[in-house]
C-alpha cells in the first residue's frame, strides 16, 4: 500500500517498482506499463496530499537510487543521485563545513523530491528555494533520452521540472551548491508574540540580520490576541565547533492514535501550553541544527496522532500587503475551531523561483494541520481558497488535497506552459484532479 503523508489517500490500486539505475527505463514499458498504463516518481511520501499518488498506474520508488557520487569539499559541491535523502546529506556536509542550502521541516525527504516540489525553508528571505542552488540534475524520459538539464542547459526542461510535481520525467541525478558554515549549532532566539500585528513588526524587522525566521501561532487565540505565538529566528553560530551531535533515540507512535485525542478541547490546552512555557519576552539559546530545523524528526510516525481517517495539512501564501485578508483567515479558522497545534507563519521574501510551478511567490504564507473531519474541513478549505486566490495568493501542491481545477489554475497561470513539457507517460492522481 502507497500512503502520502495525511493519510488520507491510501492506494493499493497502484504497482510499486524499486527504481534501479540498469532497469530504470524499462519500467516505463514493462509489466503493466507495456500499455498506456501512467508512471509516477516516488520519494519518501513526505507530500501530504495526492501529488505523490497515482491510483492504477505504476510508482516508481527512488530510495534504492542512494549513491553519493562525489563531494568537493573546497567548493560546496555535491553530486548524489536522486533518492538519497537530506540526513544522508547532512551526515557527510556538515563535518566537512558545509550546510544544505534550503532544508523543509524534516530531514526525511529526498533530493529529487525537494526538486520536484522545489522546496522552501525558513530561511526563504534570504536563498530562496531549493531550486536556486541546484547546479544541474540528469532526467531520464519515457522515451530513454536522458537529459542533463540547468538554468543554461535545456533551460525550460530544467524550469518546468523543478516545482514541476514529478511530472515531466525522472530525475536521476542532482548537483547542489551547499552554503558554509563555521558550526553545527544555531544561535537562535525565541520572541514571545502578543497577537498578528506584533508578528508583522517583528517579522519585517528580523529578516535582513536573521539567516532563519519563522512564527509558530496559537490558531485558537481569539480577539485582542489573534495570532499570538513564538517567532524563531536564528542564525549559523560561529564557534568552530562541527560535531554532529547524534540525536536522541526517537519515540515511535506504534498505531493510529483514536480519533477523540486530537479535538477542540486538547489542541487548545496544548496551545496554551506551548505558548506559555516561555516566560520572558525573549529566550536565547545556542543549539544543535537538528532539533532547531526538525523538531518533529524526533518522533517517527507522528502523523499516525491523527488517527485513521489522517489529516490535511493546507498551506497558502498571500501577498504582503494583504494583511486584512490574513487577519480574516484567522478569524476562520479560529470560529470553524478545526485548526489544530501546528501552524507556522512566514514571510516568504523576493528571491525568484526558478520552476514554471514553483509554490513560494513573495507574502507571507501560513502551514497548519487539520484533522480529517470530511465535509466540514474541505467546505472550510473552499471558503479560504476563494480568499486566497481573489487576493493573488496561491496553495501549496505539496500539500493539498483539494483545491479546484479553477483554484489551481489562477494560483498557477504558467500551467499552460508547464503542460508542454509533461512526460506523455507521466501523471498523478494531483493533476488529474485539478485537470478535471
Ligand atoms: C514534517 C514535514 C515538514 C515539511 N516542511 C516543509 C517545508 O518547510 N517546506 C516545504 O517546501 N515542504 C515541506 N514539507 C513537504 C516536503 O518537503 C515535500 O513534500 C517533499 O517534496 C517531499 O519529498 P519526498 O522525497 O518525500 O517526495 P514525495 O512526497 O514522495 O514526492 C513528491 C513529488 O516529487 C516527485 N518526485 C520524487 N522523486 C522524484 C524523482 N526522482 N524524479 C522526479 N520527481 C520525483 C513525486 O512524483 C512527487 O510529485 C514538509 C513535509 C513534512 C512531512
Amino acid at each position: 500500500m502507497i500512503t502520502s503523508w495525511g493519510n488520507i489517500f491510501r492506494s493499493n490500486s497502484c504497482h510499486p517498482v524499486n527504481a534501479e539505475m540498469d532497469h530504470l527505463e524499462e519500467v516505463f514499458h514493462s509489466g503493466p506499463n507495456r500499455d498506456a498504463q501512467s508512471v509516477l516518481p516516488y520519494g519518501m511520501g513526505r507530500s501530504y496530499g495526492d501529488s505523490c499518488l497515482l491510483s492504477g498506474g505504476t510508482i516508481i520508488k527512488s530510495r534504492l537510487l542512494d549513491k553519493l557520487e562525489s563531494f568537493d569539499r573546497d567548493q560546496g559541491l555535491i553530486v548524489c543521485q536522486s533518492g538519497v535523502n537530506l540526513e544522508e546529506l547532512l551526515d557527510v556536509i556538515v563535518e566537512a563545513g558545509w550546510f544544505l542550502p534550503v532544508t523543509p521541516g524534516t530531514k526525511f525527504v529526498t533530493v529529487g523530491g525537494a526538486i520536484a516540489n522545489d522546496v522552501h525553508g525558513k530561511n526563504h528571505h534570504k536563498r530562496g528555494t531549493f531550486g536556486c542552488h541546484v547546479k544541474w540534475f540528469e532526467l531520464l524520459r519515457s522515451d530513454g533520452e536522458t537529459m542533463i538539464c540547468s538554468a543554461d542547459q535545456n533551460q525550460e526542461l530544467f524550469a518546468a521540472t523543478v516545482g514541476g510535481l514529478g511530472l515531466t520525467g525522472f530525475i536521476t541525478k542532482v548537483a547542489l551548491q551547499l552554503i558554509p558554515i563555521k558550526s553545527a549549532r544555531i544561535d537562535a532566539e525565541y520572541l514571545k508574540m502578543e497577537n498578528l500585528e506584533e508578528f508583522f513588526e517583528i517579522s519585517e524587522a528580523s529578516d535582513k540580520d536573521y539567516e532563519y525566521t519563522v512564527a509558530w501561532i496559537d490558531c485558537m487565540a481569539a480577539g485582542k490576541q489573534l495570532g499570538r505565538g513564538i517567532y524563531m529566528r536564528g542564525n549559523h553560530a560561529a564557534d568552530g565547533n562541527l560535531t554532529v551531535q547524534v540525536p536522541r533515540s526517537l519515540l515511535s507512535i506504534p498505531f493510529d492514535a483514536p480519533e477523540w485525542l486530537l479535538n477542540e478541547y486538547s489542541i487548545k490546552a496544548f496551545n496554551q501550553l506551548y505558548y506559555h512555557k516561555q516566560f520572558s519576552k525573549l529566550v536565547r539559546s545556542t543549539t544543535y541544527y537538528h532539533p532547531f530545523f526538525y523538531p518533529l524528526d524526533a518522533i517517527n510516525e507522528w502523523n499516525r496522532l491523527y488517527g485513521r481517517s489522517g489529516f490535511f495539512q493546507y498551506q497558502f501564501v498571500i501577498p504582503q500587503t494583504e494583511k486584512e485578508a490574513l487577519r480574516s483567515i484567522f478569524e476562520k479558522i479560529q470560529a470553524s475551531g478545526m485548526g489544530s497545534f501546528l501552524a507556522v507563519l512566514k514571510l516568504f521574501g523576493e528571491p525568484e523561483s526558478p520552476g514554471m510551478l514553483s509554490f513560494p511567490q513573495p507574502g507571507y504564507t501560513l502551514a497548519l494541520d487539520f484533522g480529517n473531519r470530511g465535509e466540514k474541513t474541505r467546505a472550510l478549505f473552499t471558503e479560504l481558497d476563494q480568499i486566497i486566490v481573489d487576493k493573488g495568493g496561491r496553495i501549496y501542491p505539496a500539500k493539498d488535497a483539494c483545491m479546484s481545477s479553477d483554484t489551481f489554475r489562477k494560483g498557477f497561470p504558467n500551467y499552460i506552459e508547464f503542460a508542454k513539457h509533461i512526460d506523455p507517460k507521466f501523471s498523478s492522481d494531483f493533476w488529474r484532479r485539478v485537470n478535471s
